[in-house]
């Protein structure tokens, strides 16, 4: 979540929900947080690069190779699987 909110535009919308997860030998369960959305309005992105900056996972990063073109607000929200594909 540092990225949603050192985010200075607030354009990431992150949603995520807890899940117990059973391990062999252990002793209980432990509880894990799985990503449900990940979206990032690029028509109010500024590319400063703090959400690469601050995530202490290393989970965002550029991707030299995509060009954000859109004609519309809407093309320009794109949500985790968007941002994933190649
Ligand atoms: S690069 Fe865009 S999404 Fe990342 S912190 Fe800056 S404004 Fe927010």
């Amino acid at each position: 979540m540092l990225c949603v909110r050192e985010c200075p535009a607030w354009c990431i919308h992150l949603d995520s929900h807890t899940e117990e997860v059973s391990e062999p030998g252990a002793r209980r369960p432990k509880k894990v947080n799985v990503l449900d959305t990940f979206d990032i309005d690029y028509s109010l992105c500024m590319y400063c690069g703090i959400c690469v900056d601050v995530c202490p996972f290393d989970a965002l990063e550029w991707d030299q190779h995509r060009a954000l073109i859109g004609t519309t607000r809407e093309s320009l929200y794109l949500n985790k699987e968007e941002l994933t594909s190649e």
